[in-house]
């Protein structure tokens, strides 16, 4: 696969891409392994993980300045990135050594269960996040014992690569986690039908998701699916409005908006629409879009000219827009758009730096706005009003919603959708549930 920096359109290298041979063969690799990996003891698994964080941490540097050049990410962002693997590699050292099971009451005699690994689990990335989508996968899979595939997507494997690198100078041994570039159709695909994988983790698109789980139904394959968003962001008259147009940018231009959680569709109460657009048009303008190597950068490009055309196409007549540098690159400007709610921005996500607004009358047609869209990831509400917060935060069908903020990933937290955003929770302590199988065994003690 050739490889293009977003921001130059200058070629920056060749990956080639695994054939289905190659794909089979690191698969029987990493069933190999898995007998001995789960047999280490939960000490030095442990031991392992936390070295693997500390080479991390020792080439954050290094990892965000590839992430830049690969994804067009901003510095500050792929350095948040590249510290976010580290931090959830920590965080589940701490898992191999307390991966408890129970001890249930039961009459005749004793009743214990244990938190097993699935075997091969393959992982699937997409470009827009490369480096935490890998490591939300591969740090609790590894923690509970199972062995990786990791399949990134063609167009940004190099951190990956390097991430496995990494893996291996910590001492993990060959075959517990391996990187494959490959095409989602040869390599993701046999991650699906391959007998020995025994679960998918699977990042990207709603479409190629559905896809997965029919294919993954043959075998009963175990699954996790984070897909797609369509997010609002509800501002109630009461809110600190002036932080609430402030922040609002960066929910949906971070990443230049090719975020699922980007929060793309902006609903405003009618009673100070006009006073909250009136907030946003300088704050949208004053985005910073430009070289992203650059420390003060806010927004860089888009992935690829294609997929620069498929948002150009989603904007008709915009409100206002941002600026963008000159010269190559894949650069599209933060787009604010009216809607009233028939057009396709308002129902499709863009995967880029639009947003649509919108106003509504009240708590009750907010909600109703609001849920009205296939999706469910994530969803911020912004009111001085408690109770208010409460009540919209449990009416919004999402699996992540913050008040008066728009924080979605944090990794104590379970992050994951609900409707077709997804199936399955990652990150928080809940994850290792996705990545281990409870058995149960019962002895007897009855006398002979
Ligand atoms: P995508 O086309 O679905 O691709 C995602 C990954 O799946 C890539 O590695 C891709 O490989 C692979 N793939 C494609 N077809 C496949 C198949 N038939 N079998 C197995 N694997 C296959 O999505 P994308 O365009 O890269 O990413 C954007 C989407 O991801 C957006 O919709 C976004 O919302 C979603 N996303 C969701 C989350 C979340 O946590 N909920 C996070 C980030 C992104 P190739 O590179 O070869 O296509
Ligand atoms: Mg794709």
């Amino acid at each position: 696969m050739r490889l293009v920096d977003p921001s130059t359109e200058d070629f920056i290298g060749d990956v080639p891409l695994a054939s289905l041979a190659e794909t089979d063969e690191a698969i029987r690799r990493a069933h190999e392994a898995f007998g001995s990996w789960r047999a280490v003891a939960p000490g030095d698994r442990a031991r392992l993980l936390r070295r693997f964080a500390v080479l991390v941490d020792e080439h954050v540097e290094e990892l965000a300045q590839l992430e830049v050049r690969n994804a067009g990410h901003t510095i500050s962002n792929a350095r948040w990135e590249a510290r976010n693997v580290r931090d959830v590699l920590d965080y589940y050292s701490g898992a191999p050594e307390r991966l408890v099971g129970r001890q249930i009451p039961v009459p005749g005699g004793l009743d214990f269960t244990f938190a097993e690994p699935l075997g091969v689990v393959g992982l699937i990335v997409p470009w827009n996040f490369p480096m935490p989508i890998a490591g939300w996968g591969l740090a609790p899979a590894l923690a509970a014992g199972n062995t990786v595939v990791l399949k990134p997507a063609e167009a940004t494997p190099l951190t990956a690569l390097r991430l496995a690198e990494l893996g291996l100078e910590a001492g993990l041994p060959e075959g517990v986690f391996t990187v494959l570039p490959g095409a989602g159709s040869i390599a993701g695909q046999r991650f699906v039908t391959h007998p020995l994988v025994r679960k998918i983790c699977f990042t990207g698109s709603t479409a190629v998701g559905k896809r997965i789980m029919a294919g993954c139904a043959d075998q009963v394959k175990r699954l996790t699916l984070e897909l797609g968003g369509k997010n609002p962001n509800i501002i109630f008259a009461d809110a600190d409005l002036e932080r609430a147009a402030a922040t609002a940018p960066y929910a949906v231009f971070d990443n230049a908006g090719q975020d699922c959680c980007a929060r793309s569709r902006l609903l405003v109460q009618a009673s100070v629409y006009d006073k909250f657009l009136a907030l946003l048009e300088p704050a949208v303008r004053g985005v910073r879009v430009g070289q992203p190597g650059l420390d003060e950068t806010e927004m860089g490009p888009l992935i690829s000219a294609a997929h620069r055309d498929k948002v150009a196409s989603y904007v008709d007549d915009p409100l206002f827009q941002g600026t963008v540098p000159e010269g190559p690159g894949f650069w599209y400007p933060p787009t604010v758009l009216e809607s009233a709610g028939r057009d396709r921005a308002w129902h499709e996500e863009v995967f880029g730096p639009v947003v649509s607004v919108r106003p509504f009358t009240d708590e009750a047609e907010a909600v109703e706005l609001a849920n009205d869209t296939e999706y469910g990831l994530s969803a911020s509400v912004w009111t001085r009003d408690a109770s208010r917060a409460v009540r919209v935060a449990r009416a919004v069908q999402a699996g992540t919603l913050s008040v008066n903020s728009h924080s979605s990933v944090r990794y104590w937290t379970p992050f994951g959708g609900v409707k077709q955003s997804g199936l399955g929770r990652e990150l928080g302590p809940d994850a290792l549930a996705g990545f281990t199988e409870v058995r149960n065994v019962f002895m007897s003690v009855e006398e002979a």
